[in-house]
């Protein structure tokens, strides 16, 4: 397959060419469950793996080879791989990297599900966990024991959008051969690529910015050739959690224009984070290119721009938090983000609700906060509803 060379080419181009469909612009959308052989011979062949070919859906699908195939080149890994949502991802790498007893090092903040399903793990399967802001080397170096097994990042940690040096854990790791994973759903390889950093793999929920239109729940996974096509063969095939092809072909036409979207989303969220700080309701913002992030300089070396998501402290009580979610016009209250509408959510009892009440405080979760996914909308209408509410509470 033909390679490009620059992001905004590969979105639209990588692991397509209209030449071997029939001209068709649009990469074809294979919505079949299974594939036909020639003969007895050639099943043989395919399931042997002597000979290259599809055989069945949950294994392999057309549609989803060309996402596999452009995820891949995004963030610059040797293979990627589709799965039916973000979770699905998540977990297919987890338990491909972990087996009982063995111990995981994970970021301060992680996605609710995503503490979910390692606290499960580490009851089912006797597993440790140990969370970590991860600011120093020595931090790292403390934690790590004979057994571990994967640190697993996200950065920025959602909500309060402090920043891990990815560069800086990935060197401590290799030193132990401790595989790094990072969730890159905030950032997209748009403003970030933690494989180029020195990481192993990257998971997304392509529900959020890679979809970017708020109609399919997804995810991917990237890494070493070896590593995917493990998961692949494992976790992804016999778990199941696969994407369907009209999933994939939803999220091809979406990938298109992730670096236009995204640039403005950049754009309206640094403004509306601007416009937030100096406002008297508001007690604190946190945005990771906000010079106010203890994070600034790391911000500026790790991610090309900001990202659409900010989040902040308003003066009052959880009452008023929502009552602002309730006096807003179009600017919807809803979980999720990345979409083109502006989504406001209270993460203490939504999308952190999950999280007993200690680790919410240790994690600056307070029920002033307020998690803001800034639209593609004009800013200044973001901003005259987020102010309208604010007045009234
Ligand atoms: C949404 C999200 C997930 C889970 O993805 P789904 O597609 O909802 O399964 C994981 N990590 C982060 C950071 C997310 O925002």
């Amino acid at each position: 397959m033909k390679e490009y060379r620059n992001f905004e080419t590969k979105v639209i181009h990588q692991g397509y060419d209209g030449k071997d469909m029939l001209g068709s612009l649009v990469p074809p959308l294979f919505q079949t469950s299974t594939y036909a052989f020639d003969s007895a011979e050639q099943g043989e062949r395919r399931f042997s793996g002597e000979e290259e070919g599809y055989i069945y859906s949950r294994l392999g699908n057309p549609t989803v080879s060309i996402l596999e195939e452009k995820i891949a080149a995004l963030e610059n890994g040797e293979k990627g791989l589709a799965f039916g949502s973000g979770m699905a991802a998540v977990s297919a790498v987890l338990i491909a990297l972990t087996k009982a007893n063995d111990h995981i090092i994970c970021s301060s903040g992680l996605y609710g599900c995503t503490f979910g399903l390692l606290s499960m793990m580490k009851e089912k399967y006797n597993m440790s966990l140990d969370f970590s802001e991860m600011k120093t080397e020595y931090e790292i170096r403390n934690l790590i024991k004979p057994d571990t097994a994967v640190i697993y990042i996200e950065t920025p940690i959602n909500p309060t959008m402090r920043l891990i040096d990815l560069e800086m854990v990935a060197r401590v790791a290799k030193e132990f051969g401790i595989p790094v994973v990072v969730d890159n759903t905030f950032s997209t390889p748009y403003l970030q690529r933690p494989l180029e950093l020195g990481c192993d793999v990257v998971v997304h929920s392509a529900t959020k910015y890679i979809g970017g239109h708020g109609d399919v729940v997804a995810g991917l996974a990237v890494g070493k050739r070896e590593f995917i096509d493990a998961v692949r063969n494992t976790t992804l095939k016999d778990i199941g959690g696969i994407i369907s092809p009209f999933d994939a072909w939803l999220l091809l036409r979406g990938l298109k224009t992730l670096p236009v979207r995204l640039d403005r989303h950049c754009e309206n969220a640094e403004k509306i984070a601007w416009k937030l700080r100096i406002h008297p309701k508001i007690k604190r913002v946190y945005y990771p290119h906000d010079n106010e992030n203890p994070d600034f300089e790391l911000g500026k070396k790790q991610m090309k721009k900001g990202g659409g998501m900010i989040s902040f402290d308003i003066n009052g009580s959880k009452k008023d938090a929502q009552n602002l979610l309730n006096h807003l016009d179009f600017i919807k209250i809803a979980v999720s983000l990345g979409d083109a509408e502006t989504l406001i959510e209270h993460p203490a009892t939504m999308t952190h609700a999950v999280v007993p009440e200690a680790e919410r405080k240790k994690m600056g979760i307070t029920d002033q906060l307020i998690r803001l996914s800034v639209g593609l909308e004009n800013w200044e209408d973001i901003w005259k509803d987020l102010e309208q509410a604010l007045v009234r509470i």
